[in-house]
């Protein structure tokens, strides 16, 4: 295959300019994933190195056009390590490129295009070397993506590596006007560098992105205030536990938990107080449920849930009264109330077989509502007049 230098010099630095744009759509997108910044620089730089080429005279032309695009390669290695959760280094891209150009001085590399073009791919094979050996070391995220990029990397790097090593013998065979184009597989390298760019870019954004959105996932359904689930979440884990107690044949408990009189103690004590005051007994209730699968969430406001999988109505209740006594001894003071202290009510309810996550929660609110009815600071069970406490 024959690419004449035009085609391939100019068809290059576009590509790559493209692939660049796209990266800085997708960081404008989400600023806080500097990866894709660095990647900006990563595709933009190497594209305007291969743009030098073309537009300066041949002697300045590899000279500083390779510079730009080893600072380029040094910004992808960066990039590579922000995705691997290490430190970037600004000054790797400088010192790269000054690499490139103190190697140019060295006697033997000064007078001769080929040498200087077969040390330049050694020198920027290892960088994509090293931007491949710190993806390996990265944890969590896509392993695919992980592959494809890793593996898109060693094929960079192999091949130019590769193809400074065979055209080692060869090149005095070259006249310098043709060392760019005319050395076997040249053309090939050209058009592998565009379509490995290109595939790469897939495998960052993908890379980059998918922890970010898992992030996001949770984050919705967590209560700002308290940390715990949210509505969202109980909906989600509620489903989930009646669907195991139906294949499982068990039954699954609910604890719905009101804080008593609230609104008087934001009255009295402030909206903050009040914030506070949520956090405390959110937290309260957390440690007061031993299993790993029973699970308190915000219902909204000053409601909680419980959910209490694989769990009997005389289980329930002993959790239950086990919370209220738990936000008891918080002894959060609230002022003109009987006891002087904050206290909730809660209502069980318990799902056998076939139940629907509706009707569970309607029946833990007419539990509540019986535990508010019979005097607060108690738990109530579903049907009439069975309040405890
Ligand atoms: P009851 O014993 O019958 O439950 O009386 P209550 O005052 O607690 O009931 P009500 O539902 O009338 O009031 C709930 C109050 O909870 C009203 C609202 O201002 C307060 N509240 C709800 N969410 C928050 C919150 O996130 N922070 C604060 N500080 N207050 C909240
Ligand atoms: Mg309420
Ligand atoms: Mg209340």
């Amino acid at each position: 295959m024959h690419l004449d230098a035009w085609t391939s010099l100019v068809l290059l630095p576009l590509v790559l300019f493209l692939i660049s744009a796209g990266y800085l759509l997708f960081w404008v997108q989400d600023r806080s994933q500097a990866a894709l910044l660095w990647m900006v620089g990563g595709t933009a730089l190497p594209a305007l190195g291969y743009a030098l080429r073309l537009s300066l005279p041949q002697a300045q032309a590899v000279l500083i056009g390779n510079a730009v695009i080893m600072a380029g390669l040094a910004a992808q290695w960066m990039a590579c390590r922000v995705i691997a959760g290490r430190q970037a280094w600004l000054w790797t891209m400088p010192v790269c490129a000054g690499l490139w150009l103190a190697e140019t001085r060295l006697p033997g590399f000064s007078g001769d295009i080929h040498v200087r073009l077969i040390a330049f791919n050694m020198l920027s094979s290892s960088l994509l070397g090293l931007s491949f050996l710190e993806l390996r070391r990265t944890q969590g995220g896509s392993r695919f993506a992980n592959l494809w990029v890793s593996g898109l990397l060693l094929l960079q790097w192999a091949s130019q590596f590769g193809w400074a090593v065979l055209n080692l013998p060869l090149w005095s065979h070259y006249p310098a006007s043709a060392a760019l184009t005319a050395s076997p597989g040249f053309s090939y390298l050209m058009v592998l560098t565009v379509a490995a760019t290109m595939l790469l870019s897939f495998g960052i954004i993908a890379l980059v992105r998918e922890p970010a959105e898992l992030r996001y996932r949770q984050a919705a359904l967590i209560d700002a205030l308290t940390g715990l689930g949210n509505r969202r979440r109980l909906d989600e884990y509620l489903d989930e536990a009646l669907r195991r107690a139906r294949r499982a044949g068990s039954c699954v408990a609910l604890i719905m938990i009101d804080v008593d009189f609230f609104k008087m103690y934001n009255d009295r004590h402030g909206h903050v107080a009040g914030d506070t005051c949520l956090r405390a007994i959110a937290e309260a209730l957390r440690a007061g449920l031993v299993r790993r699968d029973d699970q308190v969430m915000r219902y909204g406001g000053e409601e909680f849930a419980v959910v209490l999988p694989d769990t009997g109505e005389p289980a329930a209740l002993q959790i239950a009264e086990k919370l209220r006594l738990a936000v008891h001894r918080l002894a959060l003071p609230q002022a003109g109330r009987e006891g002087g202290v904050v206290t909730i009510s809660a209502g069980i309810a318990v799902a056998k077989e076939n139940a629907a996550a509706q009707s569970l929660l309607q029946a833990a609110d007419q539990a509540l509502y019986l535990a508010k009815k019979g005097g607060r600071d108690q738990v109530g069970r579903a049907g009439p007049g069975r309040a405890s406490g």
